[in-house]
């Protein structure tokens, strides 16, 4: 199991909290329900301050950013186990005071850790898995002055007890901190950093800086530093001053063995640093607007691992592409267009669902790919899929927007879908991104199979994205004067149908409402009872060859009072409302007929007061299984 929430610690020379307190903002994306932080003052004394409410509240009630030390741990917890409440929110301190522990995850194998340590008189305080961690940590260290590489021993101990997944930064009293990641991201950011500390014979395992980040996400400490070491599965790590005059911070990293390991520091992409909302009111509304450019982007990826991704495919004995959620519907995209556009048969399979039917695939011989696809490339299900299929041998490419996410590191082969970071939860540009780059992998496909060559003109995007966000004011009217409906039914036939689906997703993440994608002809099947005159039905209707049944569909609906929307480059006395799409070639209206669907979904979410960046629970890096 893995979790979602946000973890970041600094060790450096300046006061720690005011850091940490922006640190949370810029990560509020992931999705959280409390708040907590710890710093050591004076190499003494630990001081903890926490509760339930988002980053700005806990902060306005208990002023995190006026705590003193330079060195502390903050957290943003989303609750797996132990209610939402003031005490269950991290830091976790031990009993004796001497360590404050913040942790992502779940420790599975808890309550027999609990009942243990219990028993040997440690007290608990908070129901939740991660508090045993403090209070192993405190058995662990018993004297906090205790020698480094004594230390290091006995973490590496207390994490052969662990099951379950986790990344976790612990303060020691005495102004160190420790951790550990397994299965969860934790990324160390360094200013100034270097190898040795200037003196002859240095160690190169052992890396200095004048200041160290430890967080759960590149954009905590991107505004202070570019430069980060990437931990790897069960490696743990140590950070102290380097010496008596704590101007700079020393770093060891190991690994499960306790063995230091020799880290390279890498240079992260300032573009990553391109995170505020500018003139736009969300973060949702930026990203919408995004893809007049981020569509070109994504198509135009042109380097040698598209060509080795792309001979990969075609020789493929079996290509299965898996996802969730909005990431889901792009597998289902690339199904679509690979066996029409090039002829390769491909399954598409939720992850959450991927070991329920990969035996079936697994039992032919030959050479299988998987291609995951994955907006922050950290998504659990998917990462499990790709455990799984690894497993069974086969090879791996992946579709990340964040290269340096756990996906890309465990593909044989990655793609970027170069979209830049996306805040809004619900994902509108990653999607488009994602489709793009499936379109120019079926191009590509295509043409090396031998075929014809398509040429799809994805030059003109720009002014296409333009024309739909011309829409917006009719879209915002449209959406005033739905806002009270309680179901949306999104018809379409064929590749559509995808957008259905990820159309009705957005509605549900964004505004609240119940929408549901139905394949055009299967609403007389059944939901076509659910239809009466308070019924929103979305058409899906481009002039392609499902035009004709889907307008069969529409007389349906309209016959049982419907009020209908059509998505269409083609006005029809049939539609109530008209979301109009430019016509493009006709295997490229997937692309466009999307956003109409994201900015009604955005629009809706204002009316009916939601905030669309949050929405209630649910995350950005849904990091649970
Ligand atoms: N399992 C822990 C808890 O429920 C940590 C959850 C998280 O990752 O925020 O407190």
């Amino acid at each position: 199991m893995y979790t979602v929430c946000s973890i970041i610690a600094y060790k450096g020379y300046r006061d720690a909290a005011p850091l940490i307190v922006k640190a949370l903002s810029r990560m509020e994306y992931r999705g959280y329900d409390s708040v907590g932080i710890a710093t050591a003052h004076n190499n003494s004394t630990i001081m903890v301050k926490k509760g339930v409410g988002n980053v700005g509240y806990v902060n306005s009630r208990l002023n995190l950013d006026r705590m003193h030390g330079r060195v502390g741990i903050g957290h943003t917890r989303w609750a797996t186990h132990g209610v939402v409440s003031d005490i269950n929110a991290h830091p976790h301190v031990s009993c004796d005071g001497r360590i404050a522990v913040v942790h992502n995850g779940i420790v599975e194998n808890y309550a027999a850790l609990k009942y243990a340590l219990a028993s040997e008189g440690h007290v608990f305080r908070s129901d939740t898995d991660s508090e045993v961690i403090a209070h192993l940590l405190e058995d662990a260290f018993t004297e906090p002055q205790s020698d480094e590489e004594e230390m290091l021993g006995k973490l590496v101990n207390v994490l052969n007890l662990l099951n379950g997944s986790y990344s976790f930064v612990a303060l020691v009293s005495n102004g160190m901190l420790v951790g550990a990641r397994y299965h969860e991201p934790l990324i160390i950011g360094l200013t100034n950093p270097s190898k040795d500390d200037g003196d002859d014979g240095g160690d190169d395992s052992i890396l200095y800086a004048d200041e160290c980040f430890i967080a759960s996400d590149v954009l905590a400490f991107i505004e202070y530093t570019d430069k980060a070491v990437f931990l790897a599965d069960g490696e743990a790590f140590l950070v102290r001053y380097a010496d008596a005059s704590k101007q700079r911070v020393m770093v060891k990293i190991f690994d499960r063995n306790g063995n230091v390991t020799n880290k390279e520091i890498t240079q992260i992409a300032w573009e990553f640093a391109d995170v505020d909302k500018g003139r736009f009111a969300h973060y949702t509304l930026k990203e919408i607007h995004e893809q007049r450019y981020t569509i070109g982007k994504a198509f135009n990826a042109s380097d040698d691992r598209l060509r080795e991704l792309i001979n990969v495919l075609i020789n493929a004995d079996r290509i299965i592409v898996t996802g969730s959620g909005s990431s889901y519907h792009a597998a289902l995209i690339a199904k679509h267009l690979f066996s029409k556009l090039c002829m390769l048969a491909c399954d598409a399979i939720v992850a959450s669902e991927f070991i329920y039917s990969i035996d079936t695939y697994a039992n032919n011989a030959g050479k299988p790919l998987l291609i995951a696809i994955s907006q922050s490339g950290e998504t659990a299900d998917v990462l499990n899929a790709v455990r799984i299929a690894r497993g069974k041998n086969f090879r791996i490419a992946s579709i990340v927007n964040a290269p340096l996410s756990t996906l890309a590191r465990e593909s044989d082969i990655y793609l970027s879908i170069n979209a830049g970071p996306e805040i809004g939860v619900a994902a509108t540009k990653s999607f488009t991104a994602q489709m793009a780059l499936l379109y120019r992998m079926s191009i590509e496909a295509s043409r090396s199979n031998g075929m014809n060559p398509l040429t799809l003109d994805i030059g003109s995007s720009n002014i296409y994205v333009d024309k739909i966000l011309g829409m917006e004011a009719y879209i915002s009217d449209l959406a005033e004067s739905i806002k009270n409906v309680n179901s949306i039914y999104i018809i379409a036939k064929g590749i559509h149908h995808v957008i259905a689906l990820e159309g009705a997703l957005k509605l549900k993440e964004l505004a609240y409402v119940h929408a549901e994608g139905i394949h055009a002809g299967e609403l007389k099947h059944g939901p076509l009872a659910l239809i009466d005159g308070k019924s929103i039905v979305i058409a899906l209707n481009p002039m392609d060859d499902t035009y004709s049944d889907v307008l069969a569909s529409i007389h349906e609906a309209k016959a049982r009072g419907a009020c209908i929307i059509g998505v269409s480059d083609s006005r029809c006395n049939m539609y109530d409302f008209t979301l109009e799409i430019p016509r493009v070639d006709r295997l490229l209206y997937p692309l466009y007929e999307v956003i109409p669907l994201q900015l009604l979904a955005y629009h809706m979410a204002l009316k009916r007061d939601c905030n669309p960046d949050y929405p209630r629970n649910i995350a950005k890096s849904v990091t649970v299984k």
